[in-house]
């Protein structure tokens, strides 16, 4: 593109396979509020909305008719290969498309995108650097006074440190493809949720978790009343915080409910809470219904101390019963997420059913121990992770061999704890007991 021409914008949400949920682009309607704050025209193309049939078809379409000049990706760990490949075919069909990569994957692994297609990668804390860029022009000048972007001159890449961490963000998200989109949103058996973001980052360090890597690795909170302000606004009744751990300082935590309380908000919260949080503050909790949260999700990830142990999660076997009771207590759902393990023996997967329906939990999610890259975890096996496409990196695939029986038993066996546990919640949530805690049935 010319640096006279006025930038039009394309925002891509490449698809993946989910079956469990159709989520909200909030992060590109971040950037799709900063464009409509600059006064740049700008769309998103979130392919989660059409099917696979013809994809990239319809995305050169979607160029051709809006004009677009720039195109940014929103990248995650499953969408590289993905990403990287459709950006050579785009640069082929459209010569003058100036292509960025930003989103959580380009955050940690910016180097990946650093290809012949690709003109820009975003890696930066917050969105300072995109508005200087939008705002100013795409050129080398532009870019050598920013922070965290990777950019090339002369043919080499150019890589800027990233900004300090943040603590809010700039703008408001355009909600526009959350509200276009709501037909299709869900999120398996719960219905349809808004997001919204009251934190960045997470102040702990489990081994397989990239989430603890955002924000330069520091956890920071957003200013509670205008959190407040934005859940006011957003015109839905569910909605899901989507911090990595929403339920970490106790008085914030009371001061949100309050505050919601006080101005008569009436709705529901789904939200992420570490197990040893839950196991110590069960006062919070009955405030925290009254307030509207119904779904909390602890990773509890393991039922065995060791387990936990090699994680570095922090919390132990006892911490997760714990946890588990005073949600239950309380009228909360506890959505309990579990990281099967590669090590994983038949005893194992056997007590981890005995621990679910012990313990009563009808709500659980299981994902397979990934060790994403740029995590702790990926140093250590990073060995064995080479030449998979980046498409099994969803925590539903085998990335490490499993030690204790083949891959086809293992991947059995993982299947065969979905058979075991989702009817339930299915039939539970037919008869509308999905969220009595206190049953321990069918129906
Ligand atoms: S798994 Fe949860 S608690 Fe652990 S580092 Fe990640 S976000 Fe934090």
């Amino acid at each position: 593109m010319s640096k006279k021409e006025k930038l039009r914008i394309l925002l891509l949400r490449p698809k993946y396979s989910s079956i469990v949920a159709n989520l909200e682009p909030l992060g590109l309607e971040y950037l799709a509020g900063l464009a409509k704050e600059l006064n740049l025209p700008c769309a998103i193309h979130d392919e989660f909305q059409y099917s696979w049939i013809l994809r990239y078809e319809r995305l050169c379409r979607a160029i051709r008719i809006g004009r677009f000049n720039f195109i940014g990706f929103n990248a995650n760990a499953n969408t590289v290969d993905y990403i990287n490949e459709t950006a050579a075919r785009l640069k082929k069909d459209f010569p003058k498309l100036f292509v960025m990569v930003g989103g959580p994957d380009a955050e940690v692994n910016y180097a990946d995108y650093c290809t012949d297609a690709v003109d820009l990668v975003y890696h930066d804390n917050g969105l300072m650097s995109l508005k200087n860029i939008w705002s100013r022009g795409l050129t080398e000048e532009v870019f050598a006074a920013q922070s965290g972007i990777c950019y090339k001159s002369g043919g080499r890449w150019v890589v800027k440190e990233k900004g300090a961490p943040v603590c809010g963000f700039i703008n408001k998200p355009d909600r526009t493809a959350f509200y276009k989109g709501l037909k299709k949103n869900f999120i398996f058996m719960k219905g349809k949720y808004a997001l919204s973001k009251a934190s960045f980052s997470c102040p702990y360090s489990c081994a397989f978790c990239y989430c603890t890597k955002m924000n330069s690795g520091e956890y920071t909170e957003r200013n509670l009343m205008e959190v407040v302000d934005e859940v006011e606004e957003i015109r839905h009744d569910k909605i899901w915080f989507v911090d990595d751990t929403f339920f970490f300082d106790k008085e914030r935590v009371r001061a949100f409910c309050n505050e919601i309380l006080k101005r008569g908000i009436k709705k529901t919260f789904m939200a992420y809470a570490r197990a040893d949080f839950i196991a110590a503050n069960p006062d919070i909790l009955p405030l925290a219904y009254k307030a509207g949260f119904r779904d909390i999700l602890v990773g509890l990830e393991a039922i065995s101390d060791e387990l936990l142990d090699d994680y570095n999660k922090q919390t132990s076997r006892d911490e997760n019963i714990r946890a588990i009771r005073n949600l239950q207590d309380n009228n909360l759902v506890c959505n309990g997420l579990f990281v099967i393990d590669y090590k994983a023996t038949r005893e194992d997967f056997r007590k981890l059913l005995d621990f679910i329906h012990e313990y009563n939990l009808l709500w659980v999610i299981f994902g397979i121990f990934t060790p994403y890259k740029g995590t702790d975890a990926y140093e250590q096996y990073k060995d064995q992770m080479k030449g998979f496409r980046s498409e099994l990196l969803d925590g539903t695939h085998i990335t490490l061999k499993p030690t204790n029986m083949s891959s086809f038993e293992f991947m059995m066996r993982y299947y065969m704890l979905h058979v075991l546990t989702y009817p339930k919640i299915m039939v539970r949530t037919l008869f509308g007991t999905g969220y009595d805690t206190k049953k321990t049935g069918w129906i």
